[in-house]
């Protein structure tokens, strides 16, 4: 079996990837939220240049995939128009930012957020991946959630910390955003090829006492399919939109936005909660807890299709399951009780584990794991 590419970059909408379906086209949506109309026209354009179907991140973007490369400047231009586009792609690059989503419209986290992003500009040069959260609610929302530099809700007021260190340093929200450009700076002075996320440096060098020493505030509670104040919230299996289905979901609840979560769960602000049949609307239902990457024939590297498999055997396992199309094991990077890794069109089988590991047995026919106990 070949080693997997590891990709040095994040694709955005300006730097698409290619990927076995074609392009796939990434839109970082500002403040986690899409006004109903750039929904439905996002929608329309899935349909129309895309798959038909809007990838939902882990990190809270939204993707089109099989994008023909001759369609790449035109649907540039329809993004553009709805304002789901950065007009410089190194700005793109680094609006890394993921928001709690249950923020109010002018409270301290949208605040912050739109303070941060006036400032991209003045941000150091910094690893691809490296990222930003904005988790100011009454509890921390994000705390599981990968980010380099955290704005946090702490026990005694806004902090700023390093993610890696338990504490923060305080700051007030007029000085927050030059302390995160200090911060990046520091970062951007120290790392290396092996220190690319802030965790990895702090670990390696000693974070300075002046970023620490004020503790976090507490945790919430994960948020799940249902109701909130903000509006009904609903699951993405495999954090796959299909666009018709969100396009007529949309409509019909007479959301004024929709507001995405690096969970796979997507809220409609203000909609009415009718039913939603082609999303997860039970916490309970194991496509939640199951990841799946495109596999094959959507990702060149693939050697084994994975979803159809994923949401057969969904139900008969018991605790979290992982397809993967390949040993790269983009889906989930931490471990999950059950994982398989496509080879050859075949599956080899890791348990309490990752893509990469081990395996306990190879070469599995899907026919097979489809009658195997796999609890
Ligand atoms: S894990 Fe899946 S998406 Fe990632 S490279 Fe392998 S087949 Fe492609």
């Amino acid at each position: 079996m070949s080693a997997p590419v590891v990709q040095g970059w994040c694709p955005g909408a300006h730097r698409p990837m290619m990927s076995g379906d074609g392009l796939v086209v990434r839109v970082r949506p500002r403040l986690a939220r899409l006004s109903a109309a750039q929904t439905l026209g996002l929608c329309d354009l899935a349909l129309r240049f895309g798959n038909g179907t809007i990838d939902l991140t882990n990190r809270a973007n939204l993707q089109l995939r099989g994008v023909a490369e001759a369609d790449h400047q035109a649907l540039l231009v329809e993004l553009s128009a709805l304002n789901l586009l950065d007009a410089e792609p190194g700005i793109e690059t680094r609006r890394n930012i993921l928001v709690s989503p249950l923020y109010e419209e002018g409270d301290l986290t949208a605040r912050l957020t739109r303070a941060l992003i006036d400032r991209l500009g003045d941000l150091p040069a910094l690893p691809a991946k490296f990222g930003f959260a904005v988790d100011t609610g009454a509890a921390r929302l994000l705390a599981g959630d990968s980010a380099d530099i955290r704005l946090e809700r702490g026990a005694s007021g806004l902090i700023l910390r390093a993610d890696g260190a338990e504490t923060g340093r305080l700051v007030t929200e007029d000085e927050a955003i030059d302390r995160v450009i200090d911060l990046a700076r520091w970062f951007a002075e120290r790392f290396t090829s092996d220190t690319r996320r802030m965790a990895r440096l702090i670990a390696a060098h000693d974070l300075p006492d002046e970023w620490q020493g004020h503790a976090l505030g507490p945790t919430a509670p994960a948020l799940q399919p249902g109701n909130c104040e903000i509006g009904p919230i609903h699951g993405a299996a495999f954090g796959q939109l299909p666009a018709a289905e969100l396009r007529a979901l949309v409509k019909a609840s007479g959301a004024a936005a929709l507001r995405v979560t690096p969970w796979r769960l997507f809220l409609l602000e203000g909609g009415a909660a009718i039913p939603a049949p082609a999303f997860v609307t039970d916490g309970a239902d194991p496509l939640l807890s199951t990841d799946a990457c495109p596999g094959a024939p959507f990702c060149p590297q693939a050697q084994a299709e994975t979803r159809a498999i994923a949401r057969a055997l969904a139900p008969r396992v018991s605790g979290s399951l992982h397809v993967s199309g390949c040993a790269k094991g983009c889906a989930r990077m931490g471990a999950a009780d059950l994982t398989l890794v496509g080879r050859d069109g075949r599956f080899d089988l890791v348990k309490h584990g990752r893509a990469g590991d081990e395996p306990l047995q190879r070469g599995l026919d899907p026919e097979t794991l489809k009658t195997m106990d796999l609890t």
